[in-house]
């Protein structure tokens, strides 16, 4: 599908007409405004729309983006327009057109359409696009220049700038350096020239460092399923329209190998594929694999990338010289000038979700994006959201299944464990039985995994005189001890304080006692159990990037360690075929709480986790260890069904027209107060919208009522699936008046109910 048809009257999309005759451009700056503001174009500077130019603001220059004088949006998510214009005469002029590649209509238009989704200023979408050079308001120095031919009329002769226009006649870019010493000048008459518009900057970019994949570099042998899983998405990329597939299949499958195929078909044809992983930081096993595949590694894009790769990989999106892109959800902003694919792999991980700034769902708006230019979308996964199931039910996704793992490698054995059965010794958290198993894989010279989402060593501390709990002064949270550190640590704002030797409260010594396991205790508690043990512990704590996780990873594949214990890290698809146990030590965390997707998400992660075991040959067994074990959550598990169980999932969601079967918005206010918050959720819920098939629920106390320091309340709008949140969030919030210190935060979609 093309971009949405201009309505009948507009013009040639790329030209800012009718402004053009005024010579007024609109100009979106990457700031928190409501819309672009207008520009004067000087006469010499030819405007078009996508072009990247450099304005004043107040008393500085800011980079931004010629923009489109009508919207192309669809009339349910056209933003109310800040209706004022600035006189002719009181108009500011732009001051430069950057040299660099413009953006193009289908980009502008994915900006506007997810600033307008989300309610969030379009300029804070297109900050995202122009991540290049937000270092500082200035573009990076221009380091070379070109003749602008012809020469602006007023120009003023003299021999020196002669001698130059002589030399630059023959089109080639130089630097001022070898300006001056070619044509025997000094450097300020370089600058005059281009002060007077007859030289105009080039940015020189050293010789791009992308070596190109090649599609046939090693491609692999597929076995039955795979093959016509592989050839459904060559045939989708190959029709070069619309379309998303879901790829699913049980992890160590083949999905991956499977995906390489469709990118290796859109490189044939000449298009850029973008790929985008909940973790990039993560994934040193993966970009082994994409160049034993494809012969080079592919470019990478996340928050972490250095400046200069930053502005390499950028150009190189907009000038078709980097095909393949990797990256954290951000990476979907980028200007691909001849995207023919995107894939989204481990679609139901909560991180593709940006919970701050503009409040979006990567794989979301990768379908966004697809359907807008015209490509097909992969979204991949071993247990699919809700949301994506729902899809390819309604038939909108199409569904491919790969029902077994590659090689004949056999699912792991799954085995609930009882913990009222067989609970652990007093003051521990591993069940004797587990602690068995482990020990007779060790004895096998196997490798054994114990599995546990908490950081630090205890999640509570609590004093056994007077019953006090340490809590974060911050926010609704209990603060965590860190025993390595000698610190108690809140998770949720930067709150640290050291262990106080009595408790506050009641000043008895010797009284404060850890409840409960983190990490670190199940770690203690294994090298007591297992004081042979090569231990290795994978949390963010102990590994400090990227690049010490992949040297963690590395150890584990050469067999240089025994028992790995780690948080959700560990569940990421790392392949390690020694691996033969995993223990989940605490199955029911995370089914606790109102979250609407706990259930879900429980089983997601530890499906994911368990998947690494027994990849290779040697058969692997899982271990969960529960107080809860007739949970449907549970039984699933132990089932393998995943498929029944979200099934479930579906039938308990669609009579109250939740997510997928209606449509869900929460509103987050928050202020210094709780009087305040108090007030300005009233003020909220007393606005309310109401009609049939809309629903608001609260105002009430967000689960973490104190964040940072901020009082938080909750309202949720929902309606059913055929009606739109947008303008009804629109013009609700039109309604109230907030004071200064009172703020409110929209989230389309939610997926955290914190
Ligand atoms: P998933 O992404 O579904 O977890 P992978 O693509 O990672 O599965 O495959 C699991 C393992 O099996 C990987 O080591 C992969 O290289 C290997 N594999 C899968 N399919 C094939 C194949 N057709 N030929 C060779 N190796 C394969
Ligand atoms: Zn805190």
């Amino acid at each position: 599908m093309a971009v949405a048809p201009p309505p009948p009257h507009a013009h040639d999309p790329d030209m800012p007409s009718p402004a053009a005759q005024a010579r007024r451009v609109p100009v979106l700056l990457p700031m928190p405004f409501a819309g672009a503001f207008d520009y004067k174009a000087p006469a010499d500077m030819r405007l078009r729309a996508g072009d990247i130019v450099s304005v004043p603001l107040g008393n500085r220059r800011q980079t931004g983006v010629v923009w489109d004088s009508q919207s192309a949006l669809p009339p349910d998510l056209a933003q109310p327009a800040p209706n004022k214009t600035v006189a002719d005469n009181r108009l500011r002029a732009v001051a430069e057109r950057l040299d660099l590649p413009p953006l193009n209509a289908e980009l502008r238009h994915f900006v506007d359409w997810v600033a307008a989704y989300t309610l969030s200023p379009p300029g804070m979408v297109l900050a995202m696009t122009l991540r290049l050079h937000m270092k500082g308001s200035a573009p990076a120095p221009a380091t070379g220049w070109m003749v602008q031919s012809p020469a602006p009329t007023t120009l003023r002769m003299t021999p020196a700038r002669q001698s130059v226009l002589a030399l630059m006649a023959d089109g080639t870019t130089r630097t001022t350096t070898d300006i001056a010493s070619a044509a025997g000048v000094s450097a300020g008459v370089v600058k005059g020239l281009a002060d007077a518009g007859a030289l105009r900057p080039v940015l020189l970019e050293p010789a791009r460092p992308f070596a190109q994949p090649d599609p046939l570099h090693h491609p692999p042998t597929l076995e039955g399923a795979q093959e016509d899983a592989a050839a459904a998405l060559r045939q989708s990329v190959r029709e070069k329209k619309f379309s998303v597939t879901l790829l699913e299949g049980v992890t160590g499958s083949g999905k991956t190998e499977i995906y390489l195929e469709a990118i290796a078909a859109c490189l044939e044809q000449g298009q850029q594929a973008l790929v985008l992983l909940p973790e990039i930081a993560l994934s040193a096993q993966w970009m082994e694999r994409f160049t034993r595949r494809f012969g080079v590694r592919p470019a990478v894009w996340h928050s972490e990338i250095g400046q200069k790769a930053r502005r390499q990989t950028w150009l190189g999106a907009a000038d078709g010289s980097v095909t393949v892109v990797v990256g954290a959800r951000s990476a979907l902003f980028l200007p691909f000038c001849n995207p023919g694919l995107i894939i989204v792999d481990e679609e139901h991980e909560s991180l593709f979700k940006q919970e701050e700034g503009v409040i979006y769902n990567a794989r979301d708006m990768a379908v966004v994006r697809g359907r807008l230019a015209g490509f097909p979308v992969v979204v991949v996964s071993a247990t699919p959201s809700l949301e994506t199931l729902a899809n390819a039910q309604a038939g909108r996704y199409q569904r491919l299944v790969l029902p077994t793992r590659h090689g004949g490698a056999s699912l792991p054995q799954t085995h609930l464990l009882d913990m009222r059965d067989a609970p652990p010794e007093r003051g521990m958290f591993l069940s004797p039985k587990l602690v068995k198993d482990i020990a007779a894989t060790l004895g096998r010279e196997e490798q054994a995994m114990l599995f546990l989402n908490r950081r630090g060593y205890a999640p509570l501390t609590l004093c056994r005189t007077c019953g006090h709990r340490m809590e974060c002064p911050h926010c609704t949270a209990w603060l965590v001890e860190h025993r390595n550190r000698q610190v108690l640590s809140c998770h949720y704002c930067d709150h640290t304080e050291p262990m106080p030797p009595v408790c506050p409260s009641c000043k008895t010594e010797h009284s404060l006692t850890a409840i409960g396991p983190g990490i670190e205790r199940i770690t203690e508690e294994a090298r007591q159990l297992f004081p042979d043990a090569r231990i290795l512990v994978m949390s963010s704590d102990t590994l400090g990037g990227p690049a010490a996780t992949a040297e963690a990873v590395a150890k584990i594949a050469r067999r240089e360690v025994d028992l790995i214990i780690g948080t959700q890290i560990v569940a990421k698809g790392w392949h390690f075929p020694h691996l033969t146990l995993v223990g989940i030590v605490d199955a029911d965390l995370g089914l606790g709480g109102a979250d609407l997707r706990a259930g879900e998400r429980t089983i997601q992660l530890l499906h994911q986790v368990a998947g690494r075991a027994g990849r290779a040959s040697a058969p692997g067994r899982v271990v969960l260890q529960s107080y809860t074990p007739e949970h449907p959550v549970m039984q699933a598990l132990l089932s393998g069904d995943f498929d029944q169980f979200m099934e479930q999932e579906a039938e308990q969601r669609r009579p109250g027209f939740w997510p997928p079967y209606g449509r869900l918005a929460a509103l987050i206010i928050s202020a210094d107060t709780p009087q305040a918050a108090d007030e300005a959720a009233a003020r909220f819920g007393r606005t309310a919208p109401y009609g049939e098939g809309i629903q608001v629920l609260g105002p009430a106390p967000a689960p973490l009522a104190l964040l940072r320091g901020r009082h938080r309340r909750r309202l949720l709008l929902r309606t059913w699936r055929n009606i739109a949140v947008q303008p009804i969030l629109h013009r609700w919030l039109g309604l109230v008046q907030l004071d200064r210190h009172m703020r409110v935060e929209v989230d389309i979609d939610p997926v955290s109910f914190l």
